[in-house]
């Protein structure tokens, strides 16, 4: 199949999520999640119509950026990220997915300071208790957010998560409806706006959907199986 008709089927199927729950396409952005995706590749997804790419590697996402600049792509940076790193993609992605610690907003902090900017970001939450993930427990994120009002060059305006992998779609949505209510709670809590879920992968994503997520990562359903 072409890419663009892979293209064409992925946001069928989101579309129709949508009706489902009753919620409008235009609340829902796909983004492409392209670890192990070569840039060649993406260039045949930008031309069919999908602007929006995640990357999860510094290194590779470096060398995916400067292939493609000629390219109107919207990145954003889905990985785990070490403060060591951030330099590297600050000024190049509009959103990180992955804010999941203190040490990592102090450098954010800093480093978008230097450059002027405010760097958007979402709050990655670890919802599964899974010690190998990368995320903050859902008690973490008042307080740490707390610590985000304080600095003017970070910005938090949703939430990540990654449920804990399984091929039955079902099995992720207590997780996604946790990670909605955690929002809920913390906008009433704080009195902010927490608009962004980024939420669900290519074996979830209607679900993710369905329990209102904003952003859907995918990688495998787009770009064929990584090895
Ligand atoms: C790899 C990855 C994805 C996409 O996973 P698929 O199951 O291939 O769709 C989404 N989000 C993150 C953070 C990833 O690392």
């Amino acid at each position: 199949m072409s890419e663009c008709s892979v293209l064409e089927r992925i946001l069928e199927r989101i579309d129709k999520a949508c009706l489902r729950s009753g919620r409008s396409p235009q609340e829902v952005r796909l983004l492409g999640a392209t670890k192990t995706v070569p840039s060649e590749k993406i260039k045949k997804f930008y031309h069919c119509g999908l602007k929006l790419y995640g990357e999860n590697r510094v290194q590779e996402f470096v060398k995916k950026y400067e292939d493609l600049r000629d390219l109107d792509i919207e990145w954003h940076f889905i990985g785990r990220l070490q403060s060591n790193k951030v330099k590297y993609i600050l000024g190049k992605v509009t959103l990180i997915h992955s804010l999941d610690r203190e040490s990592l907003l102090e450098e954010l902090e800093k480093r978008a300071g230097r450059l002027g900017i405010v760097q958007e970001c979402l709050v990655e939450v670890n919802l599964g208790g899974e010690g190998t993930k990368g995320g903050l427990v859902p008690q973490e994120v008042l307080p740490f957010l707390e610590r985000v009002f304080q600095c003017t060059h970070v910005r938090v305006n949703g939430l990540m998560a990654i449920p804990p992998y399984s091929q039955i779609p079902e099995r992720s949505r207590p997780y996604f409806e946790k990670l909605r209510n955690l929002r809920d709670s913390l906008e009433s809590a704080l009195g902010i706006k927490l608009s962004e879920l980024s939420m669900g992968m290519s074996s979830d994503f209607e679900v993710a959907i369905e329990e209102g997520a904003t952003i859907v990562r995918l990688g495998t359903v787009l770009f064929g199986e990584r090895d």
